[in-house]
């Protein structure tokens, strides 16, 4: 007897289905890349469960996925005989989008179609996008390795609810079956299919199939035969292509099928490498941020695949944190399948390959900021932030990380990050031996700082850092082509070269003439200051504190107490 039973669905689904709908509806068609690609992942779980117990294949190893059209019911049904879902999985996971990530969506949502379509796929709400031209939705599903009884059948409207039932099912894994919307009958019509197929799906490393279309005296013949079906999608995986047979939108494609991303990407890089250590990069630089950058657990974006076989997402390991933004896929010839994120932690092929993404990654944003400032401007908005964490994290290859860095400055008035270190030391002074920096909790505080008064008179540059992680940054980050960044607001501001004869003498005066004053305040101010000197720093201010040479700046004091501690 098949248990049938209504469930409601988790607070918000009407809620976010309608946002989705609404959202999404001016790009339509991207249900179908949403249903194809679950069912690509679904191939890649089996085959992953398989490779430990290989019963699960039931003897039908041969993945794939079909796309059939029904012009009399209206129905159009993506299937495969992938993973599959048990019952509970289908309760799990299909009928409670109220998950954070979920919310989260919601929340994201700006009302600008074209900016909340783009947020769509990195919550998961992906399988939903089916109520775009469906006005019903049921799902068929056969966990792979329970018996033919334990197949499962669930629908919805996607008004609240959805019904639940038990059923056989002899083929494994899941059928999607689209009651379509009377006025969204386009998608019955094979051609249609067939390039909005081929447009997203064709990079997939699965066939995906539809009926062979027979006409006349063919389809006469065939009538009462089984269907025929070929593949429409290329059906390789689009990394192991050779390069300069793949088109730039191509990659683009890719890129947006790996990231769940609408706009495309800023920058990328497909390299082969061979030797003891054999394995094939697919790299990517997205545009914009996502919503997780500064997230505890933001998700990593590199898939780790061994000879074509998903091995899993978030790879971690495959590159450094402060390069977490990249997305994309590594393919290992070398690599057991049975690695675990335990054996990644201490592999020295993994240490090697993140080793070689970094320097491509790195190689990548300098050509950028060489050939287009202003893209690279644009990129460093973005994630400059998270770029700044490198020269802390990665003492190898800090020298170049800081080559990529870019600062707001006294050479220009504008805020925008701009300068780079490089461009700073062209235009150091004669006799300037340090690279002059002020920290702020803003752009406009720093340059408003008393502390720049001599250095506006004298026409020497400072960096204004005003972003969080930049007191962090300079202190891993202590000098850049032997020359040491020095922050103006601590210790006896030392000139240098940059003192003239004027000033030193006229310091000395002053000690000498208020030398009482000077006494006086210090015992006035007592334990609140170290000393009290007389200073050539100020132009037109009378006063101002300065931090020892070795003390806490006093930004990061601010900051340290901003947070609690
Ligand atoms: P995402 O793919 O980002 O996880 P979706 O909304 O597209 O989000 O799918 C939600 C979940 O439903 C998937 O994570 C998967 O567990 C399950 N699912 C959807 N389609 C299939 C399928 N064809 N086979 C197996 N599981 C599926
Ligand atoms: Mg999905």
């Amino acid at each position: 007897e098949a248990h049938k039973e209504t469930l409601e669905f988790k607070a918000e689904v009407s809620q976010v289905l309608d946002l989705v709908i609404r959202s999404l509806y001016s790009n339509k068609e991207i249900f179908l890349r949403e249903l194809v690609s679950n069912a690509s992942d679904a191939a890649e779980k089996l085959r992953f469960e398989a490779l430990s117990d290989d019963g699960l294949y039931e003897g039908e190893s041969e993945l794939r996925i079909r796309v059939e059209i029904d012009k009399e019911a209206g129905t159009l049904t993506v299937s495969d005989n992938g993973i599959g879902l048990s019952r509970q999985e289908v309760i799990d996971t299909i009928g409670s989008i109220a998950s954070s990530g979920t919310r989260r969506f919601v929340e994201a949502l700006s009302g600008d179609q074209a900016k909340d379509s783009k947020l769509i796929g990195q919550f998961g709400v992906g399988f939903y996008s089916a109520f775009i031209v469906a006005d019903k939705v049921t799902l068929i599903s056969r966990r792979a390795g329970l018996g033919a009884e334990h197949g499962v059948r669930w629908e919805s409207d996607g008004r609240g609810s959805f019904t639940l039932e038990t059923l056989e099912k002899s083929g494994r894994g899941t059928d999607v079956i689209l009651h379509l919307k009377e006025d969204e009958k386009e998608f019955l019509d094979a051609w249609r299919l067939r390039s909005i197929i081929g447009k997203f799906s064709d990079h997939l490393a699965l066939p995906v199939e539809m009926r062979k279309e027979l006409y006349g005296e063919e389809a006469e013949k065939a009538k009462d035969a089984p269907p025929e079906y070929e593949q429409v999608n290329r059906g390789t995986a689009l990394w192991m292509r050779n390069k300069s047979e793949i088109t730039e939108e191509e990659y683009h494609d890719f890129y947006k099928h790996v990231s769940h991303d609408f706009d495309v990407p800023l920058a990328y890089a497909h390299n082969r490498v061979e030797g003891t250590n054999e394995y094939t990069t697919l790299l990517f630089v997205p545009k914009r941020a996502p919503w997780d950058l500064w997230e505890r657990d933001a998700k990593h974006g590199v898939k780790l695949y061994v000879r074509r076989v998903f091995i899993m997402d978030e790879a971690d390991k495959l590159m450094p944190h402060y390069l977490r933004f990249v997305k994309g896929v590594v393919d290992s010839d070398d690599m057991p399948l049975n690695v675990s994120r335990e054996i990644l932690q201490h592999n020295r092929k993994i240490d090697t390959i993140r080793q070689a993404n970094t320097k491509r990654i790195l190689g990548l944003l300098e050509t950028l900021a060489k050939d287009e400032p202003e893209r690279y401007g644009e990129f460093w908005d973005e994630f400059g932030r998270v770029l700044k964490e490198g020269p802390a994290e990665d003492f190898a290859n800090k020298e170049r990380i800081a080559g990529l860095l870019r600062f707001a400055s006294t050479h220009s008035e504008s805020d925008a990050q701009r300068e780079s270190l490089d461009g700073y030391l062209e235009r150091m002074k004669d006799g300037q031996e340090k690279i002059y920096y002020i920290t702020a909790d803003s752009a406009a505080a720093a340059r408003h700082s008393p502390h720049l008064e001599v250095f506006r008179k004298k026409g020497i540059e400072v960096l204004l850092l005003s972003d969080r992680v930049d007191e962090w940054l300079v202190s891993h980050l202590t000098e850049y082509k032997g020359k040491t960044l020095h922050s103006v607001a601590k210790g006896d501001l030392d000139l240098g070269g940059l003192a003239d004869a004027e000033e030193k003498e006229a310091k000395e005066k002053a000690a000498a003439e208020h030398g009482g004053l000077l006494e006086r305040l210090k015992s006035t101010l007592g334990e609140r200051v170290d000393s009290v000197r007389p200073s050539t720093r100020l132009v037109d201010s009378p006063a101002c504190l300065v931090v020892g040479e070795h003390d806490m700046s006093a930004n990061l004091a601010r900051v340290l107490k901003a947070v609690g501690q």
